[in-house]
């Protein structure tokens, strides 16, 4: 464990994320550990530590690392890690932290993150605040901020325990390079545990479709939508907008999404330069997801939709119609 945290006392310094890998090809970070970097970099002036898990295939990705604000890489290097052993990810995390004595660590609020933030934590004795949707400093405490009560008030926490945890939504915060030509220092670390999972098979679960918290424009559809058709209708528009289409809670429920469409509290945060939503009312949980959107157009049949009070533009009409006209203009 490491020491406990006592503001004045406490010798924790430097701030530790995990870059996760994507499981996309060709080898990329997941776009959320960038965004992480970014966040940290932005509220963080001491040193920042990134960690990897792979092989020499990663060498590659070292300059993007650095360029989004790493001072230094620690490279765990082992093909077994290539594949995703959150026992192994756990322990490795671990005898890191305990090298370098992070006052932070943080994570994306991934399927593996969540997976991996809470066994680090408890291993650590640490405490987690989950699911973060604003970090900031005081001083040297970290104010981690997410939504609590179904949404309706967003609470800001803070950590009585070291190294102060917190994972972060994907999606929260816009991804931002310092520079393009910025260095730092690798170094390669061996996992020396034997936790490593059987694996019988394994089915990728990303083929090319991008993740909506890609999209620079995303049509997202709601329940105002009468017919599961009005999505091929939304596809269309989407494509010959170079976007994506997305959705409310609403219709994931309906069985007509994959949940990996969904914007909002238990979905994704998106922040892309357009986002067309239609027949979405704006309930807070799905009002969570949009906050950093840069221009919300709503179309909704009801002129008092609380989305208004979110939306830049807000027309009103039938989703249907104004998604036909658009795509016959288009
Ligand atoms: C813990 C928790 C987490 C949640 N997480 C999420 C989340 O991540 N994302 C999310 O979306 N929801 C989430 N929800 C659900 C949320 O509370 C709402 O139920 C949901 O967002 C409603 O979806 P909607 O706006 O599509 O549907 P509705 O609320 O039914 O709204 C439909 C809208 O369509 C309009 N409309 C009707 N007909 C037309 C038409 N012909 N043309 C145009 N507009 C029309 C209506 O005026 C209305 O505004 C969560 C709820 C809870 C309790």
């Amino acid at each position: 464990m490491l020491q406990q945290y006592d503001l004045g006392t406490s010798t924790a310094d430097g701030l530790m994320v995990w870059l996760e890998i994507s499981e996309r090809d060709p080898v990329s970070f997941e776009p959320s550990s960038m965004e992480i970097l970014s966040k940290a970099r932005e509220i963080y002036d001491g040193r920042i530590f990134g960690v990897v898990f792979g092989d020499t295939e990663l060498k590659p990705l070292y300059k993007e690392a650095f360029s989004y604000g790493a001072d230094t890489l620690y490279h765990v290097k082992d093909k077994r890690l290539i594949d995703f052993h959150p026992e192994a990810y756990c322990e490795s995390l671990r005898s890191i932290a305990e090298r370098i004595n992070p006052s932070i660590i943080l994570m994306s609020a991934t399927l593996r993150g969540r997976e991996v933030a809470p066994r680090l934590a408890a291993s650590l004795g640490a405490g987690l605040t989950a699911d973060c949707t604003e970090l900031s400093m005081d001083g040297s405490v970290l104010q981690m901020t997410r939504p609590a009560f179904g949404g309706d008030l967003m609470a800001t926490i803070t950590s009585e325990s070291m190294p102060q945890m917190a994972t972060v939504r994907p999606g929260t915060f816009p991804p931002n390079k310092i520079s393009d030509d910025a260095t730092g220092t690798v170094i390669y670390w061996q996992y020396k545990g034997d936790s490593f999972k059987t694996i019988i098979s394994s089915k990728r679960k990303y083929h090319d479709e991008k993740d909506i918290t890609e999209a620079d424009i995303l049509i997202s559809l709601g329940n105002g939508i009468k017919s599961k058709d009005t999505i091929r209708l939304a596809e269309s528009v989407a494509k010959k907008l170079g976007g994506m289409v997305s959705c409310s809670r609403a219709l994931v429920e309906k069985g007509w999404f994959p949940q990996s469409r969904q914007v909002g509290q238990s979905g994704r945060n998106v922040s892309p330069e357009i986002y067309l939503a239609f027949g979405i009312s704006g309930s807070v949980q799905h009002k969570a997801g949009i906050m950093t959107a840069r221009r919300v157009i709503a179309v909704n049949s009801d002129p008092d939709a609380p989305i208004r009070e979110i939306a830049d533009e807000l027309i009103v009409g039938d989703a249907e119609n104004i998604l036909r006209e658009l795509d016959k203009i288009l």
